[in-house]
């Protein structure tokens, strides 16, 4: 029997979902939000971007402290980790989140049912937890139930030596020396924290180059800087398995070039290779809904599944499995329910990964652009010759910009160095607005700032920078 009717089902408490379902009531329309976890946000603020920057910010202060303030003329004797105490605060920062956005459903009115959403049919929802089991009626659903772990043949995460990213949120004590499986941005970032607190960290890749999707000059001085601070790669290596023993992970590997196997061991390994739609125990393929070869959900430009009423958003369905393209996937989603004109412009979606340096990048990359044979200016600028940059002590990175030759429209943008991750906005912004290089370089930026460099590097790209 159905228990209550709703304009929309949104089925996902994550950053996707929770936007889609607020932006819903906002538009004037009754919504229910079905999340299996006791706590909403998604993996987003309970086991990823949130908990994984405080750690990231909690290493990044003890390792300046026990490396860099003395550049600074700032001795300190006795610097004392406690661990526990760091976890802890991550985790308050999760509950306080999690909570806040409790408040933000409540405040707009949104039905939130704490069980695991079920697609019994095209307009109905069951939810059940252990202790409910009931059915809600949904003229239109909202899947935005995220992605999980991937894991490898032969190697088995336990969570306790052989830990996934979750896992490598919450170790007890600061593994002597940790092997990272994969290099991208969340291996990059969970390995970075480990090695400041202390760990020999190595990194194995498979491919020829840590974040293969990275502009290579980029990903190059990532490399470069990353080894500097003390991580160590193996690439175009493949793990052929691992096994925990008593106190240490073995571990299997190949050289994907020379066919050279090796043994190598840790105290703990994190499988960090990427993560792939969830969709299980939704009832989507009794539905007939249509996935892609990856277990994808397929959509079409309004965000609906070939069933007209039930529609997919986030990391379920193609694209950069990022939180806020998630969310404005569910801003869209919402306003196409609504009856509206929903907008997401998939060429403007920044990324970033959290190092040290930080490295942030949004459009084509040079590698694309030369694959698809457009005629291109590239500017860059180094921090080295930042005011800003010399005067904190981070001049480590530049950043460069990519504009086509006729027109000099901004194609893509690549920051590596401090702040990349708040400094991209301006370039996003420009990308969003067509903006050229020019109108970036004749736009006034306070000094002494970091973003200054973002100026000279929009004035190399159509003529010459000032400062170098
Ligand atoms: C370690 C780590 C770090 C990350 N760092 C960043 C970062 O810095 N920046 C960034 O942009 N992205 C980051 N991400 C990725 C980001 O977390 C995801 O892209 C984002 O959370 C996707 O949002 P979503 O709403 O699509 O799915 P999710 O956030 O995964 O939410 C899906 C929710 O659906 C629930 N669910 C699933 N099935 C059901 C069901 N049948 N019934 C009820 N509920 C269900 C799940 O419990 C989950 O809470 C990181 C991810 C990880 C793992």
């Amino acid at each position: 029997m159905i228990m209550e009717n709703f304009d929309v089902v949104v089925i996902g408490g994550g950053p996707g979902g929770y936007v889609a379902a607020i932006k819903a009531a906002q538009l004037g329309l009754k919504v229910a939000c079905v999340e299996k976890r006791k706590t909403l946000g998604g993996t987003c603020l309970n086991i990823g971007c949130i908990p994984s920057k405080a750690l990231l910010d909690s290493s990044e202060k003890y390792a300046e402290l026990t490396h860099k303030f003395a550049d600074h003329g700032i001795n300190c004797s006795s610097v004392k980790l406690d661990l526990a105490k760091m976890i802890s605060r991550k985790d308050e920062i999760v509950k306080g989140l999690t909570k806040g956005i409790e408040g933000l459903l409540k405040k707009n009115k949104i039905t939130h049912y704490c069980g695991t959403g079920k697609i019994i049919k095209q307009n109905e929802v069951e939810v059940s937890s252990s202790d409910i089991k009931k059915v809600i009626g949904a003229k239109n659903i909202v899947i935005a139930t995220g992605a999980d772990v991937i894991s490898i043949p032969n190697v088995e995460i336990n969570e306790q030596n052989i830990v996934s990213s979750t896992g490598a949120l919450s170790l007890k004590k600061v593994p002597k020396k940790m092997i990272v499986i994969g290099g991208g941005y969340i291996g990059l970032e969970m390995g970075s924290v480990w090695q400041r607190l202390g760990a020999e960290v190595e990194v194995i890749e498979f491919m020829d180059s840590i974040v293969s999707s990275m502009d290579n000059e980029i990903g190059l001085q990532l490399h470069k800087s990353l080894e500097k601070e003390g991580i160590k790669f193996r690439l175009s290596t493949k793990v052929l398995s691992a096994k925990s023993t008593n106190k240490t992970v073995e571990i299997n590997v190949e050289n994907v070039k020379t066919n050279k196997q090796e043994k190598l061991s840790c105290d703990a390994l994190l499988v960090a290779v990427g993560r792939s739609p969830y969709t299980k125990n939704l009832g989507i393929d009794v539905l007939g809904i249509q996935k892609d070869s990856k277990g994808k959900i397929v959509v079409n430009d309004k965000y609906a599944t070939n069933i007209p009423n039930i529609y997919a958003i986030g990391d379920v369905i193609d694209g950069p499995m990022l939180a806020h393209k998630a969310e404005d996937e569910g801003v869209a989603v919402a306003e196409f329910i609504a009856g509206q004109v929903g907008h997401v412009n998939y060429n403007a979606i920044p990324a970033v990964i959290y190092t040290s340096p930080e490295v942030a990048s949004v459009g084509q990359t040079e590698e694309q652009l030369k694959k698809a044979n457009l005629d291109y200016n590239v500017g860059k600028f180094p921090f080295l010759a930042n005011g800003r940059a010399k005067a904190s002590g981070c001049t480590d990175g530049m950043v460069k910009i990519l504009a086509c030759k006729k027109t000099d429209k901004i194609l893509g943008a690549h920051i590596i160095g401090p702040n990349a991750g708040t400094m991209i906005a301006e370039l996003v912004l420009a990308m969003e607005y067509m903006a050229s290089s020019e109108d970036v370089a004749r736009t006034i930026h306070a000094h002494p700032t970091l973003n200054e460099a973002v100026k000279e590097a929009a004035l190399a790209t159509f003529s010459k920078a000032l400062h170098i």
